[in-house]
């Protein structure tokens, strides 16, 4: 699979950005979830903590510039916030712009989970009990039978996005404009009224992508296109370089019955590396 790069990753080498965080003991006194395993978010929205806070904690708020501490509903624990270093390109020339990775300093990874053809209540525990969030790309024709399936990793934290219609794997090939663009719009569709939200994030079937997929992603109103640098599956991890996570690291992973082995693979990569599963959509402002 060929990888672009977007120029606007590397343009900004020396743009320093602070890790806000809200103080642990500050976190810990507003809500009796546990910190230990802080996981980023960003968004204006998201706040949960601020209001009301006891006097104390207002003035230990006040001398802190941090954003505050976000937790999802369903999460168990607070997530930490803090300011994203990476930009997500726009469109542009009508191409929506394709990312196999993330830039960003912050030791965060990326959890996808495509298709959705096979479904167990293993599944939805194991993403519950480790509390990742992941984006999750789904198609419509394997998850139709079952989307209140799916509804369960989106109170989890999880958020559902574009995988096709029919998940042709010939789609790059053997689709003109028209036809992929139908596939994708199909999905856009069946998302919004299945889960109340339009995905911003698309994955071609196999992966691969051209020009013209690009366009109709964008003309679909999606946001990015998405690959992936590594991915789990076989109960191991596989990488595209070297032989360990890095910050910014997009995961695939899939929906099939090694599902367990496939994310314990993942969970010892990611705790081996020290980095923290964040929602990819957070990071990039288009959850
Ligand atoms: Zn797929």
């Amino acid at each position: 699979m060929c990888e672009v790069r977007q120029p606007a990753l590397a343009a900004r080498p020396g743009r320093r950005t602070a890790l806000g965080f809200l103080g642990a003991s500050i976190a810990a006194a507003l809500t009796a979830c546990s910190v230990s395993e802080p996981t980023a978010a960003a968004g204006p929205s998201a706040s949960a903590a601020g209001r009301a806070l006891p006097p104390a904690l207002t003035a230990a708020r006040a001398k802190s510039a941090a954003p505050e501490a976000l937790r999802r509903p369903g999460s168990k624990r607070i997530r930490r916030s803090f300011i994203p270093d990476f930009k997500l390109p726009p469109v542009q020339h009508g191409l929506a712009p394709v990312l196999t990775k993330i830039e960003t300093k912050h030791p965060v990874v990326f959890l996808t989970i495509d298709d959705g053809v096979t479904r167990t209540p293993e599944m939805v525990d194991l993403m519950t009990d480790y509390d990742y969030p992941a984006s999750i790309f789904l198609a419509r024709n394997f998850v139709q039978a079952d989307p209140g399936f799916f509804k369960q990793f989106a109170a989890q934290g999880s958020m559902v996005e574009n995988h096709t219609v029919s998940h042709d794997i010939n789609m790059v090939t053997q689709m003109g404009y028209q036809h992929q663009l139908a596939e994708i719009n199909g999905m856009q569709d069946y998302v919004q009224q299945q889960f109340g939200r339009r995905p911003a994030l698309f994955r071609p079937p196999g992966g691969a992508y051209s020009p013209v997929m690009r366009q109709a992603a964008a003309a679909a109103g999606i946001k990015a296109i998405i690959t992936w640098e590594a991915k789990a599956s076989a109960g191991r991890m596989d990488y595209q370089y070297g032989n360990a996570l890095r910050p910014g690291d997009i995961v695939l992973m899939h929906f099939r019955p090694e599902f367990a082995a496939d994310l314990a693979a993942f969970r010892a990569a990611q705790q081996a590396a020290g980095l923290e599963v964040v929602l990819l959509e957070d990071f990039l402002g288009v959850a």
